[in-house]
């Protein structure tokens, strides 16, 4: 069996691990510290921060910016529950838009979506791809007349959404670690841009996420970057480390704060996989989605996912083929054929107003019509640092094989 999204895991891993382990400190501190430092260069920002995954990360974005109960939050119908979950739970109201046939968000259904109670815009880097997140930047800006600050806000001494006077433009580049947009890596494009180290992404900590900033003036990183480490363990005034230092034990809590901090364990696992991230990851995974690409472009029967265009490029974290002509119930039984020929596949993603949880919030796929047809033929092939070029012809075997005996010819 060819499985769908193995992690890494080998003896340069296993190493940093045991190092940690036996250091006597496996909670946050200097690896963390090591690894934000080396994620903020990576992404050419001043601040990176990590936590736990990326859900809690960027909840604590919109907690941040104020965004609560009569808020809206732009989101693409199309993406993991997470996207707009985070948006639930601070008691705001996710609007979902339609995607294009690239599975990006669509920049004028967003345009189109906006109103004065719009606090901020999740465009998310679908399989790896970046959403046209310049052109969110620049609808966030043209629609600042619309804007609604909320007056009685306060964080850290200051009014964020007095100081922005326009939507926020959140990132979801869950996938796209290393993709890059005008030749720039993620992070200097939308305001924050949220990463994901979930065991199946590019780069995993097992668990984890990280945030960049990219916040403009007058904006102090430092502030910022206290206030999000502060909110991620408790709202206290010492982190653990600082605490166990001989005297250090008193402290203060200024906040109710959340619980999401990233280990050292998990940054070990992160600053090795970093560290050969460029050189051997994302060339590996490139080269998988290559030889998927030779293999299916030009046979009508497929839709090949789009790797890159002029401006944008991908992560190749995930290889979205869709089969041309099936219909919903065929990609279905075709995912059983490939299944029956040993190979793990994957569908991303069944779209959000799909699920029970937003049906019941009255949420009708029918409004998103491009979300849906995407879905319904999407079939992703396994991509990881592992598949030998072997492994991979004989998935395009069993795809090609399924398909012919659901589809015919
Ligand atoms: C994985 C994923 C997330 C959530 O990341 P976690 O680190 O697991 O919280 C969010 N958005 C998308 C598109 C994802 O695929």
């Amino acid at each position: 069996m060819i499985p769908f999204s193995p992690p890494r895991i080998d003896d340069a891993t296993v190493k940093a691990v045991e190092e940690v382990l036996r250091s006597g400190w496996i909670t946050t501190g200097p690896r963390v510290k090591e690894f934000e430092k080396r994620l903020a260069q990576y992404c050419e920002v001043p601040r990176a921060i990590a936590m736990n995954s990326w859900t809690n990360a960027a909840e604590l974005v919109l907690r941040w910016y104020g965004i609560g109960a009569g808020d809206e939050v732009i989101v693409p119908s199309y993406t993991y529950c997470a996207t707009a979950n985070i948006v639930v739970h601070t008691g705001a109201k996710p609007v979902m838009v339609d995607v294009l046939d690239d599975f990006t968000i669509d920049p004028d259904a967003v345009r189109r979506a906006i109103t004065q109670r719009t606090k901020a815009i999740i465009p998310v880097d679908i399989g790896g791809l970046p959403a046209r997140t310049d052109e969110i930047m620049r609808i966030a800006q043209d629609t600042c007349g619309l804007f609604t600050p909320r007056l009685n806000l306060r964080v850290g001494g200051r009014n964020p959404q007095m100081l922005m006077g326009r939507a926020l433009v959140l990132s979801d580049a869950a996938h796209s670690f290393g993709a890059r947009i005008g030749g720039r890596p993620l992070g200097v494009q939308a305001d924050i841009t949220g990463f994901s180290f979930h065991a199946v992404k590019n780069l995993t900590t097992a668990e984890g996420g990280a945030i960049t900033f990219n916040l403009p003036e007058p904006f102090v990183m430092d502030d910022i970057y206290a206030w999000f480490s502060m909110m991620s363990l408790h709202g206290q005034s010492k982190d653990a480390l600082a605490k166990s230092k001989a005297g250090g034990w008193r402290y203060d809590v200024t906040m109710a704060g959340h619980k999401c901090n990233m280990t050292d364990l998990q940054a070990a696992i992160g600053l090795v996989e970093l560290g050969r991230y460029d050189q051997e990851t994302l060339p590996r995974r490139k080269a998988i989605c290559e030889r998927y690409h030779e293999a299916f472009t030009g046979d009508d029967r497929f839709i090949v996912p789009v790797l890159g265009d002029g401006r944008r490029s991908s992560s190749h974290h995930l290889y979205m083929l869709r089969v041309a002509k099936a219909t919903e119930e065929q990609r279905d039984t075709i995912i059983e054929g490939i299944a029956r020929r040993g190979v793990s596949v994957n569908v991303h993603f069944i779209p959000m107003p799909m699920l029970s949880f937003y049906k019941g919030l009255s949420y009708r796929i029918e409004d998103h019509p491009r979300a849906y047809a995407n879905y319904s033929r999407e079939i992703s092939l396994p991509v990881y640092y592992d598949l030998t070029d072997g492994q991979a012809d004989q998935v395009v075997a069993a795809v090609k094989a399924a398909v012919r005996e659901v589809m015919g010819a």
